[in-house]
């Protein structure tokens, strides 16, 4: 109940458990989990194309109170 937490896929923007994601990878010192291989695939060819789009819809749509 407490060994499970709820990630962001930053490719598709889905919601998953970390432990039972289908992929993971690091990157920058930080784990990203993936709902499957071919999310994984997508991120590692790109990342930061990714990590940009994902910065810009959860904090930049909060312009008034950063
Ligand atoms: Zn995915």
């Amino acid at each position: 109940m407490n060994s499970t937490t709820a990630v962001k896929d930053p490719v598709c923007g889905m919601d998953v458990e970390s432990a039972i994601a289908a992929g993971r990878t690091e990157h920058k010192g930080q784990t990203y989990y993936f709902c499957g291989s071919k999310c994984k695939e997508k991120f590692d060819l790109s990342p930061e194309r990714y990590l940009d789009k994902s910065a810009a819809t959860s904090r930049g749509s909060h312009g008034c109170c950063s």
